[in-house]
């Protein structure tokens, strides 16, 4: 069973994708964006390990609402483990979210094909901007995704707002 290294769990999250989501900060970035937010999950060998299951296991427990996000780190540096671990969520009906420091033209088709949202692009610290939805700076940018098929979604569009209140 394909083992993934993970740095913790945050539910009840409204800024990570659309609606009030968990999110799994998957372990491991060599990035190094400057300014990044999460440094404590750039090393690779800190954090947990747990089995691609054991994982499925949590977020059936964190996710109340079957709406998880996959953050980091850089969750697409596990490429393997996250393929299995998308694709057991996909067969147990969650909504997947995907946070990349990628562009989106580096994401594989096949991972695309299974997941609902990715945020794709490296956070640049000068065009950090607190007002946008969902992402850090203003380069970075938000895709629906209905079988492989990506719609970008406009940054600030409060249609994609679940309140959490
Ligand atoms: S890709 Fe994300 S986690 Fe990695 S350095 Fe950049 S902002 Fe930080």
């Amino acid at each position: 069973m394909k083992e993934l290294h993970y740095a913790a769990w945050k539910q009840e999250s409204c800024d990570d994708g659309p609606g009030v989501r968990s999110v799994l900060f998957l372990q491991g970035c060599s990035k190094g964006c400057l300014g990044c937010h999460n440094a404590k999950t750039h090393d690779a060998g800190a954090g947990y390990s747990a089995s691609v299951l054991e994982l499925v296991q949590q977020a059936e427990m964190m996710c109340e609402n079957k709406r998880i996000t996959i953050s980091g780190g850089e969750p697409l540096e596990q490429m393997e483990g996250l393929h299995s671990l998308v694709a057991l969520l996909k067969d147990e009906g969650f909504e997947i979210c995907v946070y990349t420091g990628w562009s989106i033209e580096q994401v594989p088709a096949s991972l695309l094909q299974m997941i609902d949202y990715i945020k794709a692009g490296p956070f640049i610290a000068s065009l950090r901007d607190t007002t946008l939805q969902y992402v850090g700076s203003s380069n970075q940018r938000m895709f629906r995704c209905v079988c492989g098929n990506l719609t970008e979604i406009p940054i600030g569009d409060a249609s994609y707002t679940v309140s959490c209140a």
